[in-house]
């Protein structure tokens, strides 16, 4: 594959993933994925006790992580073959990443925070970032908060921050990390309704790793770690 280039029907697909940890002297197997599919435009939750693997999966997918064995497949195409600077601009492309504790840059306003990603690649060009940044922020109903700083928002609308700045670059795969998790109950529906919301209106698939009901209740498919990882242990 081309470097940024993802063929129309992308899916995804990891196969023969394994990865394991060191700690100390000890190689601890975390995750031993036979297969996982991820059809186009569809929205899966993964569930699963802490500690089965469902981070390492997110970030095995993303290709923050590299995995020991096994490759993760965009359209057919292996991601995994690609160079690390070539993995990063795949990553800044075409994967948005929506973090448990929002990971918004302090110093920036919503509008700046969203605009970000656009800056690490040349899909949407330096003209069009701000209006693009506050098309998105409209999207998630903070068209009158672009000029806050993430302090002067609330959790609920970090978050939100967060989501809008993942479809900065017209992502084809969206994946959340508990996104939920720092939020109050209220706002886990809420929430996973603009998660859904957003991947429809691109034609993104949806990756949410959640214990929460309230989101796992919104995806197309719920898929247990226990199932998939023949490692996944963990402690409920
Ligand atoms: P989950 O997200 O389902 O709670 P994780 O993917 O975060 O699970 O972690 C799975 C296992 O891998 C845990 O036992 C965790 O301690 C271990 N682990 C995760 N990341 C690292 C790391 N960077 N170094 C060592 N162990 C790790
Ligand atoms: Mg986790």
């Amino acid at each position: 594959m081309a470097p940024g280039q993802v063929p129309g029907a992308a899916t995804f697909v990891a196969r023969g993933i394994r990865k394991a940890f060191r700690r100390g002297q000890q190689v601890v197997p975390v995750l031993d994925v036979p297969l996982f599919e991820l059809a186009r435009a569809s929205t899966v939750g993964l569930s699963g006790p802490s500690g089965s693997g469902k981070s390492t999966l997110l970030n095995v997918f993303a290709g923050i992580l590299q995995a020991d064995a096994g490759e993760v497949l965009v359209g057919g195409a292996s991601q995994t073959a690609l160079a690390p600077a070539e993995r990063d601009r795949f990553r800044a492309r075409h994967i948005g990443y929506v973090f448990q504790t929002f990971n918004l840059l302090p110093p920036l306003s919503a509008v700046e925070n969203v605009m970000v990603p656009m800056a690490f690649c040349t899909v949407i060009s330096r003209g069009e970032r701000r209006e693009r940044a506050m098309n998105l922020l409209a999207q998630v109903g903070l068209a009158t908060r672009a000029d806050r700083l993430p302090a002067e928002l609330s959790y609920g609308e970090q978050q939100r921050v967060g989501i809008a700045r993942a479809f900065a670059n017209q992502p084809r795969l969206v994946l959340a990390d508990e996104p939920t998790a720092s939020l109050e109950p209220g706002l886990k529906h809420r929430i996973a309704e603009l998660l859904v919301q957003c991947c429809a209106s691109v034609g993104a698939s949806l990756l949410v790793a959640s214990h929460d009901e309230a989101v796992l209740g919104h995806m197309q498919r719920v898929e247990r770690m226990e199932r998939i990882n023949r490692r996944a242990g963990g402690m409920e």
